[in-house]
């Protein structure tokens, strides 16, 4: 799963020739750099990856989301559509843009139930972010035919599958952009950052401008005697992070092809158990391998069969239970709980009405995770703990299944 396992010589060699010359901020000091420009090459190298015209590195996946929904003008009486499966940043960063996240159910892709988009998609809808989660894709092509008939903007959440494909085109490129988090269990890793990616010149000069106090970037210009475009923030990345960006970038071919090889290992020993089911992948060639998703009957089994893998050291996510991706769980969204004594974001409003979400409302999403278990897949998976893996899951298809 994470790039931090590969962490090397050539990461160490991309920092070392920033730390040679002290210059850690990416813009300016022309003189100084030595002519590293560690994150303008990493952006360039990303794009190049991904095909698209433009790359811009931000300070994380979330910055990323922000940065992105204000280059497409969202803000407060919006709606911007997720799913009901995501990391809570996507959440957050709806929030954060003073707009109203509205949830939609996922389906057995994991990903966002393009009939449930359809279903949820008002005159307020302002963006749709559909999440590429746990290493696959979303039905993106079915996603992108919907928001066009309606002319509504797709961010797609690519946090979970740098790398990643649909019929040989990058995951993030389908829709108006992408965005990727480089964050320390991400397939590729700089500790801390994010990217957007775009083909867009306009969204890619707002997001430029907005991450960076609304600085323009002009070519000839010197930072600080430039225009002010409009209001911004700092999401900035820095010269260490673009250096490591650079080689883990250069080893992100290799990260996935060794993923594919333990996923398919494991997948195997599953795939001899009666009743076992997998998540349903679009494209298995465009897989990050970075997660394996299975359904077992019922719930009943599921967690039983992960009582089993747990007490031998080898036990999978039980998204049901977990409280940092499943919207039932995600108990601030129902309460109301922030850190603000007026209520803000979910009182005091631009529309006038609270924010109020029921625990209940995705049925569907509830029904299909109550089966649901995921092995997180390594790129190192040393044999003894593969061999005790499958071990384990052998006898617990014999008990359960
Ligand atoms: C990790 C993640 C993010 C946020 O990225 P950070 O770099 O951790 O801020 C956003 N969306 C999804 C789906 C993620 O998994």
């Amino acid at each position: 799963m994470p790039g931090f396992e590969v962490f090397g010589k050539e990461e160490k060699k991309e920092i070392s020739d920033v730390l040679e010359t002290g210059i850690l901020f990416r813009y300016g000091f022309d003189k100084e750099r030595n002519g590293n420009y560690k994150v303008a090459e990493f952006e360039k190298r990303f794009a190049d990856m991904c095909g698209t015209s433009y790359a811009l590195a931000v300070s994380s996946g979330s910055a990323a989301l922000r940065v992105a929904m204000a280059a497409l003008g969202v803000s407060p009486g919006d709606e911007v559509i997720t799913q009901g499966f995501t990391f809570i940043a996507t959440w957050e960063a709806i929030i954060e843009s003073g707009a109203t996240p509205v949830f939609t159910e996922v389906d057995d892709t994991l990903c966002m139930e393009p009939a449930d988009l359809e279903r949820k998609i008002t005159e307020r809808t302002k963006a749709i972010i559909p999440v590429h989660m746990i290493g696959a894709q979303a039905n993106i092509k079915e996603i992108m035919t919907i928001a066009n008939r309606h002319n509504i903007p797709v961010m797609e959440d690519t946090a979970q599958a740098s790398g990643g494909k649909l019929g040989g085109q990058h995951l993030g490129t389908f829709g108006a952009l992408g965005i990727f988090s480089f964050d320390p269990v991400k397939t590729m890793t700089t500790g801390e950052g994010g990217m957007i990616i775009t083909n867009d010149k306009n969204i890619y000069l707002n997001c430029s401008a907005f991450h960076d106090h609304g600085h323009e970037h002009l070519p000839n210009v010197e930072r600080g005697l430039d225009n002010r475009r409009f209001m911004g923030f700092n999401f900035r990345m820095m010269e260490l992070q673009g250096a490591i960006g650079l080689a883990q970038l250069a080893k992100l071919p290799s990260i996935i092809q060794e993923q594919k090889k333990n996923k398919k290992i494991i997948k195997q020993v599953l795939e001899k158990i009666g009743g076992i089911n997998f998540r349903r992948i679009l494209d298995q060639d465009g897989d990050t391998a970075t997660f394996l998703a299975f359904f077992l009957p019922d719930g009943e089994k599921a967690r039983r069969f992960n009582q089993i893998l747990k007490k031998n050291n080898v036990g999978a996510i039980y998204y049901k239970d977990n409280t940092w991706h499943f919207y039932p769980n995600w108990d601030e969204l129902f309460t109301g709980t922030t850190l603000f004594k007026s209520g803000w974001p979910f009182k005091n409003t631009v529309s006038g009405a609270d924010l109020m979400y029921e625990k209940d409302a995705l049925s569907g999403t509830e029904a299909i995770f109550e089966r649901l278990l995921v092995y997180p897949i390594s790129i190192k998976m040393p044999g003894d703990h593969l061999a005790a893996m499958i071990k384990t899951i052998e006898s617990a298809g014999k008990e359960v299944c």
